[in-house]
Parts: C-alpha cells; structure tokens; sequence
C-alpha cells in the first residue's frame, strides 16, 4: 500500500525519526501490513509497516523499495550482529526495535537459545520470516516468545508467551564476562534478564572496595549484587520478587561470591535501616510508561535518594537508575538535587550512564532512550 503523508510532515522523517501518528496521513492507497510512505508531493520516503489500529500507523523499516521477506530480515538480524561484536557475554540485546531498523521487534539471545517479543500488529504477522531468518542467521536451540505485556492491546493484539521452536531450556544458563547467570525465560521480567544493566554491572565492580558495605534495592536475580561481591564487599539485595531471590542466591552459589537477600519493600528497607553504607544501589522498576504517571517516578527518585542520602557514609555513593522515556536526566539530577538539599548533605555527580551498545540510544529517536543511572558521591 501508499501513504502520503499531509504537507510539512516529511521533514521528521527524513530527520531519520522512524513513526508516523494517525493525524499525520494525508491519504491511503490500497491495503496491508506493508506500505511505501510518500510526501504530500508524491516523493518516495521510506518503506515500512502499516498498523490499522495503533495511534502509531506507520514505523519505518527501511529506506528504500526492497522486498520485506526472509532475506531482508536475515540482513538486518547480521547488520545488527556485527554492531554488537565484541560483547563479553554470550546473552545480548540483538535486536532493539527501531535502534536497528526492525521496528516492532525485539530479539534477545540467552547463550544457545533466543527469546524474542513482538510489539506491533504488522510485526506479529511477519513473524514466520523472522522466524525463519533467525533459525538461519543465529541457530539457536530453541526460540520462545515473550509478547506478554499489555501494550500489545494499542496494536489490536492479545499478550502471548509460548515456545516457537526447539527444545527450551528453563532456566537457561547464561556467560557474562567472568560471571555465569541462571535466566527465566519463562517468568522472569522482562525477557528474563536485564541485559541493558551489563556495562553497569561493570562499572559497579569498577568502583567497589573490599569491605565495603553494599545495599543493592530491587536486586531482582543478583545481577549487581553478585559484581558488588567478587570485589569483596558485604552485599545486601532487597527485592519483593521470591522467584527472582532464590534465582539470586543460585546465582551467588554458582559464582561462589558471597552476598545475603532480603525479600522486603525496597522503599520502606531503605527508610527503616538503621546500617550505613558505602554503596547504595537502586533500580527500581518502570513505575512510568505514560506522561501522567511521571510524577510517581519522580516521587521514587526523590525518596530513595532523600533515604539514601541519610544513611550513606562520607564519600558514600548513590547509583541510581530509571528506566522509561518519562523520566529525563535533567529531571533525575534535580529530584537528587532536591533530596540532597533536604537532607542537608551536598553531593556531587560523578557520573551518568545510558544504555549499552546492544540496546542503541539513536538520538533522531528519542523515545529510544530510557535507561539513565546516575552516580551521585556525598561530600560531607
Ligand atoms: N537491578 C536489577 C533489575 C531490577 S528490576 C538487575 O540489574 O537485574 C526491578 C525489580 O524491582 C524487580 O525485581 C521487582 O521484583 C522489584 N520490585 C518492584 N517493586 C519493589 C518494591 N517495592 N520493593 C522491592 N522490590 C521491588
């Protein structure tokens, strides 16, 4: 099909910005899941998907007149393959959306095995040929889908998990630099594992002393913790998630690091505790997906910092993270600002840390960014 988009609305996406919203069409010509976009003057933009129920009706996959089949996405799966080269695990981000010009899908790779999620309409009913091209390209032993999570309802589509193909392994076992790692595929958050922590993970062991104390909230399966403590330090992690901590304490067993986890509400442990530390980590969960819940999120930032800042030692330090568009750097430095100031302890930003090659901020996209951790050191 042919879309032509209304006058002036060809500028973003020859600025490479990859959505086109509903109010946006001009008109339609023909129908399906795959379109060409032109300008209000008939000039050829882009080739891309067609959402008929979506607010986003169109998302860009390519720009030129190609063929979308098999091929196109075995292209794209080794494009994005040789981006990530060099990556020290063998669990990875492949394929990240739009950053890789596969809008609507995500692959992740968990050792041997591959586990995908598909987020819009036209996507679901390509999934064949990206199955077939991942078989190809990756040869994983099994492919399972993660497509459970509510946004599929804006696409038309229902939540789905199930395995496509192979023989799954659950847990599967996963090689992350000098760290192995049980995964859920199956019920863990997201597809299982936060592969957009890793360059975090190393930067914590970067920073971490022998007997230092460590506090890492919403430890989830010990991704920090266990980093934390192969440097030597008394590691504690806190989450809510039963599942996820006895994953944790498998994942210290197998390391053969030591660290305890608590199953207790991150927000009122770090209000409670009366220990002080060196090191407090933080990474709560994506409280925000929409503009009106952005206050919540502001509201977690602010009271795990102001907490923080009471019980961390001189020099001590806050890594604290968030993970949706809503919440901007510029709005996560000022609630610490805040904080600090209300604590009445100055700190200073050593540091602020996006996302990791495999999950690719495209600054022509800025929804594409949402992983933002920042390092904040107490002065006095
Ligand atoms: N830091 C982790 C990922 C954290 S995801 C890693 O790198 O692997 C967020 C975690 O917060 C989830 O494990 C979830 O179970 C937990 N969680 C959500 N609300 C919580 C609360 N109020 N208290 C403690 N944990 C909570």
């Amino acid at each position: 099909m042919r879309i032509y988009l209304k006058e002036g609305r060809e500028k973003k996406i020859k600025h490479f910005y990859p959505w086109v919203f509903r109010d946006e069409i001009k008109k339609k010509e023909g129908t399906g899941i795959i379109a060409e976009l032109y300008d209000s003057e008939g000039n050829f933009l882009a080739l891309g998907t067609y959402s008929p129920k979506s607010r986003i009706a169109f998302r860009v996959l390519s720009y030129e007149k190609e063929e979308i089949n098999e091929n196109f996405f075995k292209r794209r799966i080794e494009e994005a393959l040789s981006l990530r080269r060099g990556i020290d695990s063998d669990a990875f981000r492949v394929a990240f959306s739009e950053s890789d010009l596969l809008s609507g899908l995500i692959i992740d790779k968990y050792s041997k095995g591959v586990v995908i999620q598909v987020r819009s309409y036209p996507m679901e009913s390509l999934k064949e040929k990206v199955l077939n091209a991942i078989l190809e390209v990756i040869k994983p032993t099994f492919v399972y889908e993660r497509s459970d999570f509510k946004g599929r309802e804006e696409e038309g589509l229902r939540p789905f998990k199930g395995l496509l193909y192979g023989e799954l392994e659950n847990p599967i076992e996963i090689r992350e630099g000098e760290f192995r790692f049980l995964v859920d595929v199956v019920k863990g958050l997201k597809t299982g594992f936060y592969l957009d922590q890793r360059e975090n993970r190393r930067y914590i062991q970067s920073i971490v002393k022998e007997g230092m104390k460590v506090l890492d909230l919403f430890c989830y399966t010990g991704g920090f913790s266990l980093y934390a403590g192969s440097k030597g330090a008394e590691v504690l992690g806190v989450d809510l998630n039963e599942d996820a901590l006895e994953l944790a304490r498998e994942n210290a067993r197998i390391n053969g690091v030591s660290a305890e986890f608590l199953k207790y509400n991150a927000f009122n442990f770090i209000e409670e505790t009366k220990e002080v530390y060196d090191l407090i980590i933080a990474d709560p969960p994506a409280i925000a997906k929409t503009k009106k819940e952005k206050e919540s999120v502001k509201w977690a930032v602010w009271k795990l910092a102001y907490h923080s800042f009471r019980k961390l030692k001189r020099y001590g330090r806050l890594f604290i993270c968030t993970c949706t568009y809503q919440m901007s750097v510029e709005e996560m430095v000022r609630q610490l600002r805040l904080a600090s100031t209300d604590v009445g302890r100055r700190i200073f930003i050593k540091s602020v840390n996006l996302q990791p090659l495999d999950h690719p901020y495209l600054p022509t996209f800025p929804e594409s960014l949402y992983l933002k951790c920042i390092d904040a050191i107490v002065l006095n």
